[in-house]
């Protein structure tokens, strides 16, 4: 069982991040044969971006991957434009990419709607490169957040089709989403997710932030009509508040509707708070002194991208063969 995901370094990441991506990534280590993990500073610049700053947050990134748990011991912690073979093998793949399908995907059309001055063609080609990124490894599974699923879908076509056309070479992953927590929704607008592009601040929690910032956070989180504690349709912002208590405590959302029945909005909205504090702290704790030591996380990284490479080179070898690409040697 191959494991492969990426996230962004677009700045702190947040609890949305952790509950539906990063702590499935931390559970595969020891799963996974072997487990890969990648911070995508190429994705980061489909969409405007400071360069000063994305350096930094690779780092940043990196740093809260390891407080979380991750051990480069255990697993491939890579940062993504440091193994080339991503990016020739995103241009191979769009011999095999429907145009339509790209002009389907949700993510692009919430983020080109968005944009104010460009729509740049980089966002448009995102999920080939995300592709690219899951295929090199030949993964299995690809942990993600519910956000994710339409891409990991198209992945999946886009490997079955390169298959038809070129020979069996890569492999069709499966996502693997969590039951709880696989879409957490902005605080202020619980009916988008929340999103580091996206929301603003007041509607994040930041993996990182102080007890009295998440306990002010969610006071003032966005309820809904009536006054109980349950889930529906009709009640977003509940719904949000109970999903994030049961995955940060590990039980159902059935679970806490039963311990929280009867209770007011706003005693639930402490309750809420304290579990994510509690859920936070210890890799705040961590994540101060891992980001403190940037050679050591340039370290890390450096030398999961030679582990990295290694499988992805064998992959695009057997690409450039199937498809035709360079040179064949003396005939
Ligand atoms: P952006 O909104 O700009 O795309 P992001 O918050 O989605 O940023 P990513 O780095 O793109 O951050 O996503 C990393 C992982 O976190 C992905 O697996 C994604 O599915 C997951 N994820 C993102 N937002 C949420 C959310 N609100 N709830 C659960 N999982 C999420
Ligand atoms: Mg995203």
């Amino acid at each position: 069982m191959r494991i492969f995901s990426g996230i962004q370094p677009t700045g702190r990441k947040h609890l949305g991040n952790y509950i539906g991506a990063v702590r499935q990534y931390v559970e595969g280590q020891d799963r996974g044969e072997p487990a890969i993990y990648c911070i995508v500073d190429l994705h980061a610049t489909s969409v405007p971006y400071d360069p000063k700053a994305l350096p930094g947050y690779v780092y940043d990134t990196t740093a809260m991957l390891l407080a979380a748990g991750l051990d480069p011991a255990r697993c491939i912690l890579f940062r993504q434009s440091d193994v080339k073979e991503h990016t020739e093998l995103a241009w191979l793949l769009t011999s095999v990419t429907a145009h339509g399908d790209l002009n389907r995907m949700h993510q692009f059309k919430d983020k080109s709607a968005q944009q104010r001055e460009l729509i740049s063609a980089g966002l448009f080609l995102y999920p080939v490169l995300m592709a690219a990124d899951v295929l090199a490894y030949r993964a299995h599974e690809v942990p993600v957040g519910d956000d994710q699923r339409q891409h990991v879908e198209l992945t999946r076509d886009i490997a079955e089709r390169f298959n038809a056309t070129y020979g069996e070479v890569l492999v069709a992953p499966e996502h693997r989403i969590p039951e709880v927590g696989a879409r957490i929704m902005d605080l202020q607008e619980p009916t988008r997710k929340m999103s580091t592009t996206g929301s603003e601040e007041r509607g994040l929690i930041f993996v990182d932030e102080d007890e009295a910032a998440i306990v002010k956070k969610l006071k003032s989180a966005v309820t809904d009509s009536g006054s109980e504690v349950r889930r529906g349709t009709d009640k977003p912002g509940i719904t949000n508040l109970i999903d994030i208590v049961a995955a940060t405590r590990g039980v159902t959302p059935e679970e806490v509707e039963r311990e929280f029945s009867g209770s007011r909005y706003g005693d639930f909205k402490v309750a809420v708070a304290d579990a994510v504090a509690a859920y936070l702290a210890p890799v705040r704790e961590r994540y101060g002194e891992l980001r403190a030591d940037e050679e050591a996380l340039e370290a890390a990284l450096v030398q999961g991208a030679e582990r990295a490479r290694a499988i992805a080179s064998d992959t695009l070898a057997d690409v450039r063969t199937a498809m035709g690409i360079g040179a064949t040697g003396p005939t």
